[in-house]
């Protein structure tokens, strides 16, 4: 009996879904759900074109979640999604997102259909915040690609990226503490809420030359400049000659420890105050006022640690390409690209749950695509797209408290 009406809802649904497009007329199909807004907001067009455009063009709306074979059909990802058929039925656009009337009608003009000869109807549609005109997301991966076999040992405690030459050891009370380098040093030192004093002497990093672990107050540092990113490369070493021997080869300048501390704590983030680099980090304008996020989502955070509207300049952490945010009371006033998405890294706590992976794991991308290329290149990346809309929201969401918490102060120190 189940079987049966199985099959039954399936030719049902398989007839409704208009697979076969129109002998006869072009189509549209509005791939969305009933409960996404710009879903919504396509809606009275749908409808605009279904009542007034019906012997120019077919027009159907799929809800997704109703078919899932026609969301695989179309392997759509991101909703609303609207798919342009000839009338054969074959594929020549699609486009994501909100699309406004006049834009689908011009799209069609330029596929080589004109349909202008029919009275304009005023589309009724309430005015919506531009911050919510955005495409829904459905792109996730909460199971990494790859098991992470890696000892704790063998990766940063900050960053998880793998140790390597530059190892530095923190001896704390609950044990010790590896990081990558000088600069997670930093930025752990610049998260921690206790009494620092004296934690250099408990500090160890591996000499550039021979590779041993040797006091942090009696290294001597090459600080150099790594020209093809135009990123700090910090060296250390026992022996002084041995840094004006590397020093003589590949440049740099020799610093104390005090004024590579000072350095390195200059910039920080305007959201949860941990040490940045400014060539990682966000740049980020609140009235006129300079600051930095240490992670795109850090970034947003500025507008409500601030109530100020602020400007964010990012870069796509796939291929560095340009995103520009601008806020207004809380909103999104403007956003370039505005396919711009972001990725919200998500990691398993210890209570099974998913919450943030940690700034280091949040980015922005200017599409989908790059997002999408980018999850595929780091395998252990689990999180899920979501628009830049929202990821403004939850920080503007956060409570006075939850602010001073959320600046994770404190919370990055060794546990
Ligand atoms: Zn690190
Ligand atoms: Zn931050």
């Amino acid at each position: 009996m189940n079987t049966v009406k199985m099959i039954v809802l399936s030719i049902i649904l398989f007839a409704g879904s208009g697979f076969a497009a129109s002998k006869e007329l072009p189509k549209m199909l509005e791939l969305g759900s009933v409960n996404c807004i710009p879903c919504k907001m396509m809606a009275p067009i749908i409808e605009d074109f279904k009542k007034n455009y019906s012997d120019k063009f077919a027009v159907e709306f799929i809800d997704v979640n109703n078919d899932r074979a026609a969301a695989k059909k179309y392997s759509i990802s991101v909703i609303p999604t609207q798919v342009f058929l000839d009338a054969s039925g074959k594929e020549v656009f699609r486009h994501i997102g909100f699309f406004p009337k006049e834009d689908i009608l011009s799209k069609w003009k330029e596929l080589g259909f004109s349909f202008e000869n029919k009275p304009a109807v005023k589309v009724e549609s309430k005015p919506v915040a531009k911050a919510d005109v955005k495409p829904e997301s459905t792109f996730k991966r909460f199971e990494p690609a790859q098991t992470d076999n890696r000892s704790k040992d063998t990766i940063c405690y900050m960053c998880d990226k793998d140790i390597s030459n530059s190892m530095v050891t923190v001896k704390t009370a609950k044990g010790d503490v590896k990081l990558c380098g000088l600069h997670c040093y930093h930025i752990m030192y610049s998260c921690m809420t206790e009494d620092k004093t004296g934690i250099e002497d408990k500090v160890t990093i591996s000499d550039y030359k021979t590779k041993e672990q040797v006091p942090l107050l009696k290294a001597v540092i090459l600080y150099g400049m790594d020209e093809r990113i135009g990123r700090p490369t910090l060296k250390a070493f026992t022996n002084k000659d041995d840094a004006l021997a590397e020093k003589k080869e590949n440049g740099g300048n020799i610093v104390s420890a005090e004024v590579l501390k000072a350095k390195e704590l200059a910039s920080r983030c305007g959201f949860c105050d941990r040490s940045v680099y400014p060539e990682d980090a966000a740049l980020v304008k609140a009235d006129g006022v300079h600051t930095y996020g240490c992670c795109s989502h850090c970034a947003l955070g500025v507008a409500v640690r601030t109530g100020k509207d602020i400007e964010v300049y990012e870069k796509d952490r796939l291929t560095g390409e340009k995103i520009v945010v601008k806020t207004h009371d809380g909103k999104i006033a403007s956003l370039e690209p505005k396919t711009a998405v972001a990725w919200f890294g998500q990691k398993k706590n210890k209570e099974g749950k998913f919450g943030s992976a940690g700034c280091f794991h949040q980015c922005f991308f200017v599409n989908e695509e790059n997002l999408k290329k980018w999850v595929e290149q780091n395998p252990l990346e689990t999180g899920e797209m979501i628009s830049i809309e929202k990821a403004l929201a939850d920080k503007m969401a956060l409570k006075k408290e939850q602010i001073m918490k959320a600046c994770k102060i404190g919370e990055c120190a060794p546990k």
